[in-house]
């Protein structure tokens, strides 16, 4: 017998808890796996590029999250790994993705219920472009009408860029010190590396992903004139 049926076998209430979030965490991965199979076939995400991950629980805090290496184009929900707060794999088989780092420290400094990662080409370029000034601004687009709490295309978004880097503590640090200090920003840039943002939810976070997505490519057409 199991540690896990011998509690449930002890304790109904924990065992109706435990069922219920293996439930939302199917149907997270789910959801997450269809996101990430559209945002490959946008060519957001190519090969394996790009992770995902959303929030099953708060408390104690568990992600269903993509594990490392897998091609975006055809991901399954049963592929996906749920973590608990230290990156410590509790459900599923692999390794979580490389930078699972960075998913749980907009987690613990946002409130994020779910936190996407895209290597598209406008976030690559412009992240590049822009480096030297640390941040670009999207100003005045309709689009920006998408982002949480934004109202009107009269507003100014700030996409700070940090440098790129494979050392994830050390990137987790810096990005977790910039938002606790920016609450405004709903995402973030790594240079020549791609786009972070976030949501309440699912469904806001590919809202997200799918508007600074829009803006960036406007930005770079209306730069280079394509
Ligand atoms: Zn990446």
């Amino acid at each position: 017998m199991t540690g896990a049926r011998k509690r449930s076998a002890i304790n109904p209430s924990r065992r109706s808890r435990r069922e219920k979030s293996g439930a939302r965490f199917q149907n997270l991965a789910d959801a997450l796996a269809q996101i990430g199979r559209s945002f490959y076939q946008r060519g957001w995400v190519f090969g394996t590029s790009g992770n995902f991950s959303a929030v099953v629980s708060e408390r104690p805090l568990r992600l269903a999250i993509t594990p490392t290496g897998l091609d975006k184009g055809a991901l399954e929900a049963g592929q996906f790994l749920e973590i608990d707060e230290a990156a410590r794999v509790v459900r599923g088989n692999g390794m979580p993705s490389a930078e699972t780092g960075l998913h749980l420290a907009i987690v613990r400094t946002r409130g994020a219920g779910a936190v996407l990662h895209t290597h598209s080409l406008w976030s690559t370029v412009l992240s590049d472009v822009f480096s030297a000034d640390g941040a670009l601004a999207l100003d005045g687009f309709e689009m920006l009408k998408g982002l949480r709490d934004i109202h009107t295309h009269e507003h100014r978004e700030i996409l700070p860029i940090f440098e790129n880097c494979q050392n994830i503590a050390q990137l987790a640090t810096q990005v977790e010190a910039l938002l606790k200090h920016e609450p405004a920003v709903h995402g973030f840039l790594l240079r020549r590396h791609g786009l972070y943002t976030w949501g309440q939810d699912l469904a806001e976070a590919k809202r997200h992903v799918e508007i600074l997505e829009f803006l960036l490519e406007a930005l770079g057409r209306s730069r280079t004139g394509v």
